[in-house]
């Protein structure tokens, strides 16, 4: 099912790539699709990009019910675009959608239709060392209804956006901060979906974070507010003792596809690696103890983020020698590699456009 294409001859001009930042910009296109109940998900269009005219009694705007997901297209030295585990995305979005109530769709069509509108918008897709194309498919309930249930009816679009390199000001270690007052998702709740709600919950942490002087927040389990979750919007990886630890997936942690590609490549480096609850006290005993090694976050943004300190109430301790960690750093790197085609695609990960 190819989408239908309404093409445009007013073009924006493409911007300074050596000025880019995150999430201001946007290409010329999008793709969009629609769900009905009688027809499914159907009229899949690449269209000029522009906004959504939306009644104001539309769910999405009262209840928030909605999933998006963020993956980045590449350009490597010989001009290619790849995207990194795209399919992941797509069976994320879906797993999301479950829990969220809104119909799923057919991954590879999703995929294929993405793949659509990159041939078109290609020529967006950043050169300057470190940047992409970052893409956001979305799906949001359109019923104009202001009762409490789920939407009949659904739109789902992608979006994209060139952005600049992350670490445009060196790959240097953050200071986050351990909350205690507030929780981002419970067990049984929305932690594990991609979804706008994860986020408004997180805001009032992040600001108060931000007052201290801290980049991100640690977030603690929402039960007993003792087991280490996430940081910020990225997973997060301890290293003790030589052993590479992250929490295990809980049904409140997103699962992220960057962690998960962490995970691969540290077993397949013969690391010991484990998926296992660390509560913040075992942290916070190993850097007593001179265990606690390093420090540091995964996500499609950032890709690897090391932490160099860490505030838990009084406590302030420093991780490692304040510089980045060699497994951050190798990680980092491989994973980069394989992301910009450097390094070959050994283990699957790369699909070309
Ligand atoms: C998206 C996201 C991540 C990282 O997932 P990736 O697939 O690695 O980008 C981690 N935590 C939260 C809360 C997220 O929304």
């Amino acid at each position: 099912m190819e989408p239908t294409i309404i093409s445009t001859d007013r073009l924006k001009a493409k911007p300074d790539e050596t000025k880019l930042g995150f999430g201001t910009l946007f290409t010329d296109y999008m793709l969009n699709m629609d769900y009905h109940p009688d027809k499914g998900w159907h009229n899949s269009r690449i269209e000029p990009y522009g906004p959504i005219p939306m009644d104001p009694s539309t769910m999405v705007l009262h209840y928030g019910q909605a999933v998006f997901e963020g993956l980045k297209a590449y350009r490597t030295d010989s001009g290619a675009i790849q995207l990194f585990r795209p399919q992941a995305n797509f069976k994320r979005l879906n797993r999301s959608s479950h829990l969220l109530c809104i119909p799923e769709m057919d991954e590879a069509a999703a995929l294929e239709g993405l793949k659509a509108l990159l041939r078109i918008e290609k020529d967006w897709v950043p050169r300057a060392a470190g940047t992409s194309l970052y893409i956001r498919p979305t799906i949001v309930a359109t019923d104009p209804f202001l009762g409490v249930r789920s939407s009949n009816t659904y739109r789902y679009f992608v979006i994209l956006s060139p952005v600049g390199a992350y670490y445009a000001a060196g790959f240097n270690p953050v200071k986050i901060w351990v909350t205690r007052g507030h929780v981002r998702a419970v067990r049984g709740g929305l932690g594990e979906a991609k979804t706008p709600a994860n986020y408004a919950a997180s805001l009032y942490a992040a600001d108060i974070a931000h007052k201290k002087g801290y980049t991100q927040v640690l977030w603690l389990d929402g039960v007993e507010q003792k087991y280490i979750e996430e940081v910020g919007a990225m997973n997060i990886f301890f290293v003790i003792d030589d052993e590479i630890v992250t929490p295990a997936l809980n049904g409140s942690i997103l699962p992220g596809i960057t962690r998960d590609s962490v995970l691969a490549l540290s077993r397949s480096w013969g690391l010991k690696t484990s998926e296992r609850r660390i509560s913040i006290d075992e942290v916070m005993a190993a850097h007593a103890s001179g265990k606690l090694q390093e420090i540091f976050g995964s996500g499609t943004a950032a890709v690897i983020s090391p932490v160099g300190e860490l505030k838990y109430g009084d406590q302030i301790i420093s991780v490692g020698d304040g510089t980045v960690g060699p497994v951050a750093n190798r990680m980092y790197h491989y994973l980069t590699d394989i992301q910009y085609g450097k390094a070959p695609d050994t283990l699957g990960w790369i699909e070309r456009i």
